[in-house]
């Protein structure tokens, strides 16, 4: 079976990693530092912060920003841990629709949602297409709202009006994931990026238990043995073992991209004349290091349901999945507190599915998919 998703390693990525086995630092360590310099300066930010995984990537971004309690606005449709971080870091987490074209955060409905507990915005680049950042950033600045994006799928895309996603030139802070589906892996991992030198210390000491290292950050020095705990932070750090897939990986990123967006434009050309399939939306130009190939079906026009219609694609090798169940209507979610409804996010849900999309997928493997998605006919 062809999955929706799936990491890309090789020797070079096995080498890496068995050096750093053989290294003195097995926790984080110098591959740590090394890694996060890689991603700042490939992403064009300041500072970077690795991390053990991205949802705790969010929690400490949220934390970072020392907002008290208040809420925080993102969209119905992405993983869980995009709203469960804000809970985790004493915000309400607080929905608002999406542009039924992008998937992503609708500027208006922000616009809408923001109310006088309103703190802060994560946008997530849903598919790894970027969300309208410049809009997404006048409504939230004006309203005084701190922006945390969610970039968990977008490591290598860039923002419409150019940049590259990472950079926080839109925002006072980025969250990118490493896990396997990702674009590019560590295992579990994940990286912060900030150009705000203060968010940047803050996140440092989050990650290892609120110590803090640096003398010139203390209130009091007794020696070189000495630190001091500041705040109540986590232990969310990165392995170097980890760190060392992570440079490696970096490596071939660009590759990666270039070949997701082949796919993509593969797929593009043979489902453009179906009716019953809706595409995202044709980035142009645009550098998008497309993440999932999520297609809208018309299952009443099919005649059939979405379990149906996975049975037959399995049934020809073809994997795919769902993204995302809408988040405000998890059970947890509701316990907290009713909302929506949201129309478009709750009509993607009825009609999305990810069909197979990774860098390592042959040509042959592509052509399965177009001939078992053309088979669906109805
Ligand atoms: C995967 C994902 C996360 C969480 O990433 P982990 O590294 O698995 O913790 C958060 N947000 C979105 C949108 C994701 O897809």
């Amino acid at each position: 079976m062809i999955p929706y998703g799936r990491q890309t390693i090789d020797a070079e990525d096995e080498a890496a990693v068995l050096a750093a086995l053989r290294s003195p630092f097995l926790t984080q360590g110098p591959r740590v530092e090394a890694f996060e310099a890689e991603i700042a300066a490939y992403v064009g930010a300041k500072h970077c912060v690795a991390v053990a995984n991205a949802t705790l990537g969010l929690q400490l971004a949220y934390a970072a920003l020392e907002l008290g309690a208040g809420e925080g606005i993102t969209s119905p449709i992405t993983f869980i841990a995009t709203a469960s971080a804000m809970e985790q870091a004493g915000l309400t987490p607080v929905f608002a629709d999406i542009d039924p074209e992008t998937v992503n955060l609708a500027p208006r409905a922000l616009d809408v949602a923001i109310g006088p507990q309103t703190r802060l915005v994560a946008p997530v680049h849903f598919a790894g297409l970027p969300c309208d950042m410049a809009a997404i950033a006048d409504i939230a600045r004006a309203r005084g709202l701190k922006i945390v994006e969610d970039a968990a799928h977008a490591i290598g895309s860039d923002y419409a009006d150019g940049g590259r996603i990472g950079s926080c030139r839109h925002s006072d802070m980025t969250v990118f994931s490493f896990h396997p589906v990702k674009t590019m892996t560590t295992g579990e991992g994940g990286a912060i990026t900030t150009n705000d030198p203060e968010l940047h210390a803050r996140l440092v000491a989050l990650r290892s238990h609120g110590i803090v290292r640096d003398p010139t950050r203390m209130a009091r020095h007794d020696g070189p043995w000495f630190h001091e705990q500041q705040t109540l932070g986590l232990n969310a750090r990165m392995t170097d073992l980890q760190a060392a897939l992570g440079s490696s990986q970096l490596r071939k990123l660009d590759g990666f991209v270039t070949r997701r967006r082949a796919i993509m434009d593969a797929y593009r050309a043979a489902f453009a004349d179906l009716e019953w399939l809706g595409l995202p939306p044709d980035a142009g130009a645009q550098r998008v290091g497309w993440h999932l190939f999520a297609v809208r079906l018309d299952f009443a026009a099919l005649g059939r349901d979405r379990t149906a219609v996975m049975a037959e694609l399995a049934g020809a090798g073809v994997g795919s999945q769902v993204h995302y169940i809408p988040v405000h209507t998890q059970p947890w979610r509701r316990r907290q507190r009713r909302q929506g409804p949201f129309p478009h996010a709750e009509a993607w849900y009825d009609q999305c599915l990810s069909l197979p999309l990774f860098p390592a997928m042959t040509d042959a493997e592509v052509e399965q998919v177009i001939a078992a998605v053309r088979a669906l006919r109805p």
